[in-house]
């Protein structure tokens, strides 16, 4: 971190804060030109809060080097992370795609459509039992009884599960049952959830936050791996822009810069970033040509009448289809689907 005083600044001034800041652990280089004075601070900066620096009068301006960000940096961890979930491996050659409907609804439909993603090659299975829902008075999940139902499919099919935790006081329930736990983007920056959730060694689906930006996101998985669970995937999933047309715009940009700033693998959600299910197949292929580690899909076997996000749900035979044609785009970047 590096901070210039502003001109004319007294010298007793700039010995207050090379005290204040030394008295911390750090070590201060200091040089000194006509006018501005210019302190390199050495030291674990992530533990230093700019804005305590900037509330001196005198301080013209501070320069971060390094990022606040120390587990999920790839500075520090050169090697691509692989996350292992339930024996899926996450992040390696082969790219993983967790598909399922957006809700649990009945036994026979999540049976029914993990059977059919399973199928079409899918090794891993999404359903939300707890759903974040805009009005409390649209359908909120099953709840308990979508974990169950979750549970049955697993069974029925050996597919490892993949649902979202709304609440610090559901998470022994998620540990025991659950194979990788879903942050949604509405609890990304739920930063009692993220910490309970470091205590634990489950793998956690770290949703990007509607309006968040990617060094918030990531900061984000630094809570959770700062208490100790470094099994932390990142999923981009669209943010809020001035565009109306899609249900958000799927930035694809995020997916090379976090890859460069990080080492966790980066999955992509198609589904809630356009909202529109004809759209999911060409965003899907360029998540994958663009170097996304996996996605998560929605599928529904019948999305005309699904209780949350019918529209922007696959068929199981658009599912398969898609999953054909996502051979292409794995084998031209050097991966396998
Ligand atoms: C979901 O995956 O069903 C979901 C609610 O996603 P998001 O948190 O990205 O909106
Ligand atoms: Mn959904």
């Amino acid at each position: 971190m590096v901070i210039v005083t502003k001109p004319g600044t007294r010298n007793e001034d700039i010995l207050r804060l090379r005290m204040e800041i030394e008295s911390k652990g750090f070590i201060i280089h200091e040089s000194r030109g006509e006018n501005f004075c210019v302190l390199g601070v050495v030291g674990d900066t992530a533990k230093c809060d700019i804005r305590n620096i900037m509330v001196h009068e005198f301080v013209e301006k501070v320069l971060r080097i390094q990022e606040p960000y120390k587990k999920a940096n790839r500075l520090f961890h050169p090697e691509d992370s692989i996350i292992d979930v339930a024996g899926v491996p996450i992040g390696g050659k082969k790219i993983q795609v967790i598909a399922g409907p957006c809700s649990v609804e009945t036994r026979d439909q999540i049976i029914s459509v993990a059977e059919d993603v399973k199928a079409a090659g899918s090794l891993l299975l999404r359903g939300g039992a707890y759903k974040p829902r805009t009005s409390p008075y649209s359908f909120q999940g099953l709840e308990e009884e979508g974990l169950d139902l979750l549970k049955e499919a697993r069974a029925a099919t050996g597919m490892p599960i993949v649902t979202e935790i709304m609440s610090v006081d559901k998470l022994d329930r998620f540990v025991e049952d659950v194979d990788m736990i879903q942050v949604g983007a509405r609890n990304m920056q739920n930063f009692d959830l993220l910490k309970q959730l470091g205590k634990t060694n489950k793998p956690i689906l770290l949703k990007r936050g509607l309006s968040a930006t990617i060094e918030e996101w990531v900061m984000s998985a630094e809570y959770i791996m700062a208490g100790g669970n470094n099994n932390v995937i990142l999923c981009e999933r669209g943010i809020r822009t001035f565009e109306t047309y899609t249900r958000n715009t799927l930035d694809l940009s995020a997916i090379p810069a976090v890859k460069k700033i990080s080492h966790l693998p980066v999955v992509v959600d198609p589904s809630h970033a356009a909202g529109l299910w004809w759209m999911v197949e060409p965003l899907a292929k360029a998540a994958i040509a663009i170097g996304a580690d996996g996605l998560i899909i929605e599928v529904h076997n019948d999305p005309e009448n699904a209780l949350c996000d019918g529209a922007q749900s696959l068929k199981p035979d658009r599912f398969e289809k898609l999953m054909k044609s996502l051979k292409v785009i794995a084998e031209a970047v050097d991966r396998t689907i």
